[in-house]
């Protein structure tokens, strides 16, 4: 959408604020008001040529810095974000949508992998041995790449470039973020964050835009690695033209997370739980409840005890801190969404609770879709096989655990599944046989703390490293072998 209003976003390059020549401009919009908030611009390649001539400039230098020094910037950042913690929270929920409890999470994780990111200098310690051959040592070195990028999604727009970026500076790589243009001005104020914590010019810069400034990031040839997380669409065409241009790539895509309820689950847990996964963030989390696979007799007391949680739930503004569920992301979110169910309903699913169009006193401008459960879903319906991004959960019902996990199986997506069980055996049986990177037993969004990698299988990920942790370090480094000769004759006497 093409606007005339302000204020407009400047990206952060070389260490200071400029302001975008961009020829297009897209409005930030609060879902819940549907009021304008900011204009993002469409960065042309020029300036993201700037920022990468500045990172590349900085590099040599911060190569240089011991790792030790390096994580100094990241404990001063670990200080200014817990100072912050409020006002990042809220400029999530403003932008995003999310409940300001969900907002404090997501900075939450952010922060934690800042934490684990101090710990770097132990992950890039290397390797050597002594007399592989008589005289002869083997050492590996672990050295940064260059110059990197993150392209982010809407959902977290917080927590995600922090997957990435705190690793990428403590390997002693220079850095460029690209947040998504519906939620820009999260970013803009840890970038301000960042500006505080005295970071030599040029080791981190901020480039808005869409598609056009991530095919400037792709085809630029002084970019050494991209990490990019969104849909499985953008993210396949991302790790192709990556590839294409000698980039390393981790790309993580969309999905569609099955949640297996065992007779023998606590119902209350359960219930809880996945109601919470399905609903929370407004269904717009890549770990998010999707489909309920309900197993033998835990079908009738589980549907009913959902469709009670479900139709409970409270939604509203996310700054309410009564409101348990936010809007969705925009409006043709909103029309996509409402349009998936309508096909669904039309397919022969039965609406158990149809949250379209709801009515919230006070923002009846806001992009809201009340939670929605369809029953009866079978592995024919569109609905049953496509990420619907909203708050809507499919239930089907099958009659033994093989069935649920071989349907848990034949779906396209691996991010995660899960399995509500009192049973040891049958949750030993599932992680092992469920083909998913992120596996939850009583758990029902299974989202890795930060010194774990962040997994994801099949159409959920494109890559070999994952985000976080060690996964975070190995991909931000190159290993050096070096084999030296010195056989005990040449040593000098003196
Ligand atoms: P998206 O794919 O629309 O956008 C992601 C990023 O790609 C944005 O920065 C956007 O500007 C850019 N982009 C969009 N279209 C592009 C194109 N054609 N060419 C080049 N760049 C393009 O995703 P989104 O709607 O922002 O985020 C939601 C998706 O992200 C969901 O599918 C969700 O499952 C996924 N997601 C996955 C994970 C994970 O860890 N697997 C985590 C969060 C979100």
């Amino acid at each position: 959408m093409k606007v005339t209003t302000s204020p407009k976003l400047p990206n952060y390059i070389n260490g200071e604020w400029r302001a975008s020549d961009a020829a297009e401009f897209l409005q930030v919009h609060n879902p819940a008001t549907a009021e304008v908030l900011a204009e993002t611009p469409l960065s042309p390649k020029g300036e993201v040529d700037q920022a990468v001539q500045a990172a590349s400039a900085a590099f040599p230098d911060w190569r240089r810095t011991p790792a030790t020094d390096r994580v100094q910037y990241l404990f001063k950042l670990k200080n200014l974000l817990e100072q912050h913690f409020e006002e990042l929270a809220r400029t999530i929920t403003l932008e995003c949508g999310k409940t300001l409890a969900e907002s404090r999470g997501e900075i939450r994780r952010a922060i934690e992998n800042v934490e684990t990111a101090g710990g770097a200098p132990i992950l890039l310690q290397g390797d050597f041995s002594e007399d592989i051959a008589s005289g002869i040592d083997e050492i590996l070195i672990r050295q940064p790449l260059g110059v990197c990028a993150a392209i982010c999604p809407f959902n977290f727009p917080g927590m995600i470039p922090f997957w990435f970026m705190p690793y990428a500076l403590a390997a002693g790589n220079t850095y460029l973020v690209k947040p998504s243009e519906k939620v820009p001005l999260t970013m803009r104020k840890v970038f301000e964050l960042l500006h505080g914590i005295g970071l030599p010019k040029g080791v981190v810069n901020l480039v808005n835009g869409a598609k056009e400034t991530v095919d400037a990031i792709l085809e630029h040839p002084g970019i050494r690695a991209v990490s990019f997380v969104g849909s499985t669409s953008t993210a396949r065409y991302v790790y192709a033209k990556a590839a294409s241009t000698g980039k390393r790539a981790q790309c993580q895509g969309g999905a569609k997370n099955p949640i297996i309820i065992l007779p023998d689950a606590d119902l209350e847990t359960s219930t809880r739980i996945t109601a919470d996964s399905a609903f929370g963030c407004a269904g717009q989390r890549c770990l998010a409840a999707s489909l309920i696979v309900t197993v033998g007799a835990a079908r009738k007391p589980f549907t009913e005890a959902i469709f009670q949680a479900a139709a409970e739930r409270t939604v509203g503004y996310g700054l309410d801190e009564k409101v348990q569920m936010g809007p969705v992301i925009s409006v043709q979110s909103k029309t996509r969404i409402e349009g998936l169910i309508e096909k669904g309903i039309r397919e022969g699913a039965t609406p158990l609770l149809d949250g379209r169009q709801p009515r919230i006193p006070g923002f009846e401008h806001g992009y809201f879709v009340r939670p929605t459960i369809l029953d009866n879903l079978n592995p024919q319906h569109e609905i049953t096989g496509t990420e619907v991004f909203g708050p809507v959960l499919g239930l089907i019902h099958v009659k033994t655990m093989d069935e649920a996990i071989a349907f848990t199986n034949s779906g396209r997506y691996g991010n995660m599944a899960c399995l509500f069980t009192g049973s040891g055996a049958n949750a030993r049986k599932f992680r092992h046989e469920a083909e998913v990177g992120n596996i939850g037993v009583n758990v029902g969004v299974a989202a890795p703390m930060a010194f774990f990698p962040f997994s994801g299988a099949k159409e959920s990920f494109f890559g070999d490293l994952h985000g976080q942790g060690r996964h975070a370090i190995e991909f931000f480094t190159q290993t050096k072998v070096v084999v030296e000769r010195w056989p005990k004759e040449w040593t000098r006497k003196f």
